[in-house]
This record gives structure tokens, sequence and C-alpha cells, in this order.
């Protein structure tokens, strides 16, 4: 064996980076395997979260200005110069975060290693570098944080080039004319508001009846007419019946509900139709690890497989495929392996946000799972219509959703569409996780003029119902 560690992390992402630094940190001999160098931070960093949003925030900003002829004389120039400049920009946020990363990991002693890892054992692992080079390294602690991978669709395989997934969307330099979007979860959602605002002609199309489908109705209901109104073409119900590339079109026919069958020629086709955990060449068998039916990993409150000693966290564990439960779940580990003591990860008070040009968070039940709990439920609704800040800046769109239980007041859910929807969330998170009702954040004095008094007005339109 060429080398042994006390925790050892598989996945350089926002689990096994996180974990990494708060093993490093509570004295324990740390290294991560990373199959790709270029992808260290993971998807999170790379192709998600960091690049996605940089992408976002440009598009927005290159709306605004079009939206203010007389303030900004010079105007926005092309869409396809400005793309250029947006996917400069993205890759920039990227660099300059993993630079960041690897200086913090080198600085706290963390050893980085450049190879794809599976288990040999479950002690020890069998790691290949690029260049074929084979070794084995061992462990007393093991985390598995090794994400997740984009789900193809059966008979529409990636081709990187017409039949594409978020990871080739966030590298895309020039706005496709027509692009459809297979999908309508947070990623689609989000990329179809991107290409919207950057001018391209979007349709979107979802297996489900409505979009964004794990949230609230309310929101599903706002955000569709939102980005009907940004030009988005929307297909709910939809059976995709065939997609043919050609030399450099791509044919697509949709059967969306009981509508005729739309048939349309598309520059590009992003299937962002979920995503699998990424065990592929893991060989988790040698090391005796269970997977459940849909291939995750399960683990205990403390991130422990079914195996002593072998962690996992992030994507790669059943839950929300999310950064920020990745970096939590990678704490909670790192901490058990160091004999530290932990608090498990509260689920239902883990905020989720779509960031489009009108943005959606939420927290805990929706109101139809609050109904389906059998107790008495109240909503309270406040929209950002009557909000002076959202009024004065010109981003009045949404509202702000309570759902609490009608007896006892205790916030059971928020969901909020909106400017700063996601910025806006966390209240609610903590009043979730503190159990806190919605007195709390009615009598709690909110700034004015900010988006934030909606949540209290929001939390009064209860009380003025229930007391
Ligand atoms: P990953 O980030 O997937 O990292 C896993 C790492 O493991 C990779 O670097 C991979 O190269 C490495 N690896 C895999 N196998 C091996 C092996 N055998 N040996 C060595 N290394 C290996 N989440 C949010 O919370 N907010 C957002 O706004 C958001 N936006 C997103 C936008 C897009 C377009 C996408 C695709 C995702 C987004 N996500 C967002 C989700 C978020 O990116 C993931 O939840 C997060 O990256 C998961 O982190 P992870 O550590 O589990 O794994």
């Amino acid at each position: 064996m060429q080398k042994k560690y006390e925790y050892l992390v598989i996945g350089s992402g926002p689990a096994g980076h996180v974990a990494a630094i708060t093993a490093a940190q509570a004295g324990l001999k740390t290294a991560i395997i990373e199959k790709d160098l270029d992808m260290i931070g993971g998807v999170c960093l790379n192709e998600g979260c960091i690049p996605a949003k940089s992408l976002y925030s440009g598009a927005y900003l290159f709306n605004e200005v079009k939206k203010y002829p007389a303030m900004f004389n010079s105007g926005t120039g092309p869409a396809q110069n400005v793309m250029k400049e947006l996917a400069a920009k993205s890759r920039l946020a990227s660099e300059v975060l993993k630079r960041g990363l690897l200086s913090h990991l080198k600085k706290l002693g963390v050893d980085i290693i450049e190879a794809r890892a599976e288990f040999k054992n479950s002690s020890e692992l069998k790691i290949t570098t690029r260049e074929g080079e084979i070794s084995v390294i061992g462990a007393d602690k093991i985390l598995i944080a090794t994400g997740s991978v984009p789900r193809a669709l059966d008979g529409i395989p990636f081709d990187g080039d017409r039949i594409i997934s978020s990871s080739d969307a966030v590298k895309l330099e020039s706005i496709p004319e027509k692009i459809l979007i297979i999908g309508a979860g947070a990623i689609g959602v989000e990329f179809a508001s991107f290409f919207a605002l950057m001018g391209a002609a979007v349709t979107l199309a979802e297996a489900e009846n409505v979009i964004l489908p794990s949230e609230d109705r309310d929101v599903s209901s706002a955000m569709r007419i939102i980005l009907k109104k940004a030009g988005v073409k929307i297909l709910t119900e939809a059976v995709i019946k065939k997609v043919l590339t050609k030399k450099d079109k791509v044919c697509a026919e949709i059967k969306a509900g009981e509508e005729d069958t739309d048939k349309n020629e598309y520059d590009i086709v992003l299937v962002s139709a979920g995503r699998i955990p990424s065990t592929d060449g893991l060989s988790l068998d040698k090391a005796g690890i269970n997977v459940n039916e849909r291939g995750f990993i399960p683990v205990d409150a403390a991130m422990q497989t079914n195996v002593a000693g072998i962690y996992a966290a992030g994507d790669i564990v059943p839950g929300p495929m999310l950064a920020h439960v990745a970096q939590a779940e990678g704490e909670i580990s790192a901490f058990t392996a160091a004999g530290k003591p932990v608090k498990p990860l509260d689920y239902s008070a883990v905020p989720n946000a779509v960031y489009t040009a009108v943005q959606a968070a939420s927290v805990g039940l929706t109101e139809k799972q609050a109904k389906e709990t059998g107790e008495d439920i109240v909503t309270g609704k406040s929209f950002f219509k009557a909000n002076g800040k959202a009024v004065a800046v010109g981003a009045d769109d949404g509202f702000v959703k309570i759902v609490a239980n009608a007896k006892t007041n205790v916030i059971l859910g928020a969901h909020i569409v909106g400017h700063l929807a996601a910025e806006m969330i966390h209240e609610f998170a903590m009043a979730k996780r503190l159990g806190l009702k919605v007195d709390d954040i009615a009598w709690t004095v909110h700034a004015h003029p900010t988006f934030s008094e909606s949540a209290a007005l929001a939390a009064k339109e209860i009380l003025r119902t229930t007391t």
C-alpha cells in the first residue's frame, strides 16, 4: 500500500471538499481523490450553481438595460456578443472560486490526488491516474462524495452538440435561435428563463401537468405565467414522440395533453430530466456497500453507510440534490469521523431556490402536503404588487405564501415567487427549524422599504383569519 490516511474523500464537490476541510480542521490526516482536477469543486463550481448563476445574473442585467433605453443610450449590443462576455464572466467566476478552494485545502494540509478511485475492499481504494498508473491507498475512514450526472432519456442520447445536458449548456458561447428544453424542474426552468432573456425562442416540455412539479401549486402557476410572459412556450403532460438529429437541426415531435402534436425544428435540445447517482466504476460491492433500488447509497443520520467507517454524502445519497445539503452532509460525516458530536440534519427546514429572472424559493410543506397530514391548515399570502420596494424598483411580480397549522399557528411551509425570493427564504428556514409561529414573523418589525415586509404581511393575513 502506498499511503494511509485517517480520512479519505472521493470527489471534491460541495460534499467532498467541505468534509475534507472540516476533517483537516479537526486534526485528521486527510486527502481528496478527484478524477479530474479541472473539476475541483465538483458540479456546483464547474457546471452547476456558480457558472449558471453567473450567466443568469448577466442575462438579467442585459434585459434591465434594454428596459431603460434613455438611461443606457449606447444600448446593449447584439445578444450573441453579450453571450461571449457572459460565458467568459461565468468561467472566470468558477476559476476564481476554484483557485481559492485549492489554496485553502493546501493551507490546511489536505492532499489532493488526481485519480479515479474504486474500492478494493472496505479500507482500501484502488486509484488510477489519467496516465493509467495504478496504486492502492488506505484509510481509517472513507467518504464517498462522487455526486451525480445528468440522466439521459431513452432514445435521446446526449451528443454534446445538438442534444445536450446542463453540463454542456453552461459552456455554450452562443445563443441558439430555437431551443427545446425537456424537463421543467429547477434546472430546466432556470435555463428556459436564461435563454428567453437572451432572445432565444424557447420551448419547455414537461411530463407532469405543471412546471416545477415539486413546488407549491401557486408557485408552479405563477412561474408558468411569468415564463409565458417572457415568451417561453410551455408544453405540459408532454410525451416526446420523436427526436431526430439532422445535419444542423433537431426535429422533435411532442404530444402535450389533448393538444395536437407539436412538430418543430430546433438548433439545440437540452435534456434536463433529472440526475442519477455517480457510482459507475466505484466497485461498491467490493466493500460490501449497499445501494437502493434507484442506485443511491443509503446512510444513517451520521452519514454512515451500512459499512462501519464508510460514509456517503451529497447527491450520491437519497434526498434533495442541492449543494447546501451536500455541504451540510459532508460536514456531518467529517465531524462523526473525527469523533465529534453532531446534530442530524433537519431536512424539513432545507430551503430550495429556482434562480430565474423572477425567482422562486420554498421551505417546508406545500399547501397540498400540509393538507395531507390531516391537520387544519391555514394559508396567508401577500403580493409584491402591494410592496413599496417591489413597486419602486419595478420588480413587483410574485408573492409570499405561508402555510401554517390553523390551531397552533406553527409555520409548516413558506413559498415565495419574486425578485429576491432566494435571499428572502432564510427567514422562513429559520422559522421552520425553530418551530416558530406565524405571530413570530408577523410581530418582527421588518425594515421599510424591503421585499421582506411581504413576509410579515403574509403572516398578518393569517392572524386576521385565525385570531
Ligand atoms: P458533485 O458536485 O457532483 O461532485 C462530485 C465530484 O466527484 C466530481 O468533481 C467528480 O469529478 C468526482 N468523482 C466522481 N467519481 C469519482 C471517482 N470514482 N473518483 C474520483 N472522483 C470522482 N444546487 C444548489 O444548491 N443550488 C443551485 O443553484 C444549483 N444549481 C445547479 C445548476 C445546475 C445546472 C446543476 C447541474 C446543478 C445545480 N445544483 C444546485 C446542484 C449541485 O450542483 C449539486 O447538488 C452538488 O454539486 C452536489 O455536490 P456533491 O459533492 O454531491 O457532488
